[in-house]
């Protein structure tokens, strides 16, 4: 048995009973689980009027054929999905992730992420997220146009400024948002905040692009703060290379820390020296290359394939996991406790593993979980909604405050939830609890 309380034990058994084969699902629901149970015995009303039995059932679950066709005239058939999973306190907001490893337990475990993530903001967003096993690796520009469109072609008619608001994730940027925007407002003939991470000249909000990443560093900042620490002279190992981790790249330097590794799913790249992040940005950003050519460019730094050991053995002070869900095991946990980290947060979404998660935890390091650490980007999203209904646009300084004090306040709301609960300094349960809370009291207040 999991859970000491036999009702979260109940439920869980019945969330794995009616999702089988969903093993992130499962594993992002039974933490979230596992945080309640000081809540539902201060508050009673929550078992009573059935809010986790509700939340953890979506409201609405779509899924579609996304048809297209690739540069050789051959007929593609993909899989595409939104889960549109709690709308108590706004619209449905998160993110679309194209990816090969996408389905529907994927994408439930990142809606469900979501609802606590958006509510923790303090801006008024459901959670929802949406996606397809589509794999744009290697794919020209006008596949991944002809793609976007049909994905489009069905996806409009279940979303809206006020319904459902998609961005980006992984394998979803700009370019990809921008295709998809275009089709909606074909099909629909409106132009509105629909979608988020747009083009800047055409609804876009400045400082949208670096978010994730910056929002990850001044959560982190507020972590080492509380331990009297700070980024200036600490060693920074980063996983990933995609826009949350050149980000946190960016502001990590900023803030006086060096960054010395980056990856992709091939292997890591590590510079001694600090990487050298204009020659990432133009890797990645512009030629859209793997991380391993930056070995060329800067013959001293080193490139270690996947097989090769993995990036958590380089020694840092400061890890943050930017890549993908579990991707950081106990194993690594260990190696980094052992080499002197005092501070993860995860830029991705899930991507330490339970276990390693309490390894950090009972270590005394500072552990911010995704939902907290990284909600920086869809916070910026949130604002990029705000100025779209204003049709207005703040300046980078403007949001750039805004988003740091979203931050601080996500990070005042985790510590004090858990101090207040009996949990100090696990900022795991205090996200969950805080991030809950609100959305439980909205679904009393609303009625079942
Ligand atoms: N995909 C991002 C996330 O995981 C951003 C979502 C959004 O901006 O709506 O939070």
């Amino acid at each position: 048995m999991s859970f000491k309380n036999e009702y979260l034990n109940n439920l869980m058994q019945e969330v794995e009973r009616k999702n089988p084969a969903e093993a992130e699902f499962h594993q992002a629901v039974k933490e979230v689980l596992e945080s309640m149970e000081a809540v539902i015995e201060r508050n009673p009303e929550i078992q009573e009027k059935g809010v986790l039995d509700r939340i953890v059932e979506p409201e609405r679950v779509i899924m579609f054929r996304v048809p297209w066709v690739d540069d050789n005239g051959k007929v593609q058939v993909n899989r595409g999905f939104r889960v549109q999973y709690n709308s108590a306190i706004g619209p449905y907001k998160g993110g679309l992730r194209f990816h090969p490893s996408v389905n529907l337990g994927i994408i439930k475990f990142l809606g469900f992420e979501q609802i606590f993530k958006n509510s923790l903001t303090g801006l008024p967003m459901g959670g929802g997220k949406g996606g397809s096993d589509f794999d744009p690796k290697g794919k020209s520009d006008t596949e991944i146009m002809n793609f976007c469109h049909s994905f489009m072609r069905e996806l409009y008619r279940h979303i809206g400024p006020n319904t459902d608001v998609p961005a980006g994730d992984i394998g979803v940027g700009a370019r990809e948002i921008g295709f998809m925007f275009g089709m909606y407002r074909k099909i629909r003939n409106e132009y509105t905040g629909v979608l988020t991470g747009k083009g800047l000249n055409y609804g876009g909000s400045l400082v949208r692009k670096e978010a994730t990443g910056y929002g990850a560093c001044y959560f982190t900042d507020e972590m080492l703060k509380a331990r009297g620490e700070s980024f200036e002279g600490k060693t920074v190992v980063i996983s990933g290379s995609g826009n949350v981790a050149i980000y946190a790249t960016e502001k990590a330097t900023e803030l006086g820390g060096k960054v010395v590794a980056l990856s992709d799913s091939s292997g890591y790249i590590y510079d001694k020296d600090g990487i050298k992040l204009d020659t990432v940005k133009q890797l990645k950003e512009v030629e859209r290359k793997r991380i391993k050519e930056y070995v060329k460019i800067h013959p001293e730094a080193e490139y270690h394939e996947v097989s090769d050991g993995s990036i958590w053995d380089i020694p840092c002070h400061i890890a943050l996991p930017c890549a993908t869900q579990n991707e950081l095991f106990l194993e690594d946990a260990k190696t980094l406790v052992a080499n002197g980290c005092i501070a993860v947060a995860e830029g991705a979404n899930m991507p330490s593993t339970p276990e390693a998660v309490d390894y950090f935890i009972e270590k005394g390091v500072s552990f911010g979980p995704g939902k907290a650490a990284n909600a920086g980007g869809v916070a910026t999203s949130g604002l990029e909604m705000s100025q779209n209904s204003l049709r207005y646009s703040w300046t980078f300084e403007e949001v750039d405050e805004k988003l740091k004090q979203i931050m601080k306040n996500i990070f005042e709301s985790c510590h004090t939830t858990a101090k207040e609960y009996g949990y100090e300094n696990n900022y795991v349960i205090g996200a969950n609890i805080a991030g809950f809370l609100k959305v439980a009291d909205a679904m009393i207040a609303q009625g079942v």
